[in-house]
């Protein structure tokens, strides 16, 4: 069926003029009439819109034009600006909002011929690992619909699990990319800070926010990273580093290259499962030539609370904006001050509104030098720890996470419980450095997804890409369907 198809294998079947981009676009369409009623990876899509992009590609097809991703629909969280699309953020302070420019990655995606369609579901702004803080209704996870998806990127996760389009779009801040991969068993990179612009992408924590592909293998990853890439004038934390051919690092050849194993990821919480798969995708390496080597993370322990610090303070900034005077839903009140805290009180849901209680009260004073400064401090240790790792090694292997997806309800009550699913994920945001996350196997009672995470050197994406592809041709994990 052509929804199942990867960008590699469509691309190539459109170039031959062996299908048109209208079938591939009206099979991902099919496919989310069938089976989106129980999954809801979307909020929204525009059938119509997206029929009359993939006729557009067609034409050009027909007269000749080449590009990379012409004619591919992809599908974007709700996050990111698309040109007279809705606007979320899975919120309902935003109301009917209507983005009125692209951000700078779908303006890649769109040079590059891409079909943009559909605002996949998320946790509200961005916050959260489960998707069920979406003010429009949770995401089920294809492989268990009882269960969830991850997040907070858990529609884009889940609409690629279910082949739902060829690939999406979601954004990472501590793991929301390759929490949500691993536990729908599709491929998630987060790529080195500044790799991509964030102009279009509404801010959650800016100092962590990246945007990255979900995809159904590490070649499409790599497609997708090299059309978004790029300093950026209207980003300043862009980086203006080259952006080569990711495709041609996928040799396949690991031979020599040393991997690091931290000591300290093999930690209590860690399901027997998942340390079985990672131990087994470990071995694999050994065989196909790299070389593991255990290193130390010495200050992981921290990672997680100086996440909550950071991440939570630069929320309660970025989320000021949303006031009921610029944008999105008002409810008037007798003063401006009344206007805001019934906008506020009425738009944002419980876990928005914990993390700006939570990051006014770090940045307010008195307490500032005792939380955000010092969080600062050690955030600095951390990125050291992985800059005096990659001395010695050219990656880093890890869990993506401690547990395959759980239960919808099981842990919506308790945010620390969810906010320690995270606790592999975290620490490369706060290094800045890329991670990705790729199908390593699958629990037995029930069949539930495993996600390996590869970290990789600031801008070093194409060791981190060869390796997986490497492991992924040797394993084959992500051809497997959920049964949907
Ligand atoms: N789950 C983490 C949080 O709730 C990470 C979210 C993200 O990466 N956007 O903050």
């Amino acid at each position: 069926m052509l929804n199942q198809l990867t960008i590699s294998e469509l691309a190539a079947k459109l170039l031959h003029r062996k299908v048109s981009s209208r079938e591939a676009m009206q099979a991902c369409l099919d496919q989310i009439a069938r089976v989106d009623g129980t999954i809801h990876a979307f909020i929204s899509h525009n059938a119509a819109d997206a029929l009359a992009q993939a006729d557009a590609a067609d034409k050009q097809i027909a007269s000749g034009v080449i590009k990379p991703l012409l004619g591919v629909p992809i599908a974007i969280k709700d996050v990111l600006a698309v040109k007279g699309q809705p606007l979320n953020c899975a919120s309902k302070i935003l109301g009917n909002f209507t983005s009125t420019y692209d951000a700078t990655a779908i303006e890649k995606l769109k040079a590059a011929g891409a079909i943009i369609f559909g605002r996949c579901n998320m946790d509200e702004f961005a916050m959260g690992s489960s998707t069920e803080n979406s003010a429009f209704g949770v995401t089920r996870n294809p492989w268990d619909t009882s269960r969830i998806p991850g997040g907070s990127s858990g529609g884009s996760a889940a609409a690629v699990a279910a082949d739902e389009c060829i690939a999406s779009l979601g954004t990472d801040t501590g793991g929301s990319i390759r929490q949500p991969a691993a536990l729908c068993g599709v491929v998630g990179m987060k790529p080195t800070y500044g790799r991509i612009s964030r102009y279009g992408l509404v801010a959650f924590a800016s100092s962590l926010d990246q945007i990255g592909p979900f995809t159904k293998d590490v070649r499409d990853s790599a497609i997708l990273l090299g059309a978004m890439s790029g300093v950026d004038p209207r980003d300043s934390t862009s980086v203006p580093q080259p952006v080569p051919d990711y495709t041609k690092a996928l040799t396949g050849n690991v031979r020599g290259l040393k991997i690091g194993l931290p000591k300290e990821y093999m930690i209590g919480g860690l399901d027997a499962e998942v340390k079985a798969a990672v131990d087994t995708a470990v071995k694999k390496f050994t065989e196909l030539g790299a070389e593991i080597v255990e290193i130390s993370l010495p200050h992981t322990d921290y990672a997680v609370a100086v996440y909550y610090i950071i991440a939570t303070a630069e929320a309660s900034s970025n989320l000021a904006r949303f006031d009921g005077i610029r944008y999105g839903a008002r409810i008037e009140g007798n003063d401006p001050l009344e206007l805001y805290s019934k906008t506020r009180g009425a738009g944002f849901g419980d876990e928005v509104k914990r993390r700006i209680i939570l990051g006014t009260y770090v940045l307010s004073s008195g307490y500032h030098d005792a939380y955000y400064l010092q969080a600062q401090k050690v955030r600095t240790l951390i990125r050291n720890d992985f800059l005096k790792a990659f001395e010695t090694v050219d990656a880093i292997i890890t869990p993506t996470t401690p547990t395959a997806a759980f239960k919808i309800g099981e842990k919506s009550g308790d945010p620390l419980q969810m906010y320690l699913s995270d606790i592999f994920t975290i620490s490369c945001n706060l290094a800045g450095i890329p991670g990705i996350s790729v199908p390593c196997g699958f629990t037995k009672n029930p069949k539930l997804p495993i996600g390996l995470q590869l970290l990789g050197k600031p801008f070093g994406e194409e060791t981190m890409l060869r390796l997986a592809h490497a492991y992924e041709q040797a394993t084959a994990w992500q051809r497997e369907k959920p049964p949907l």
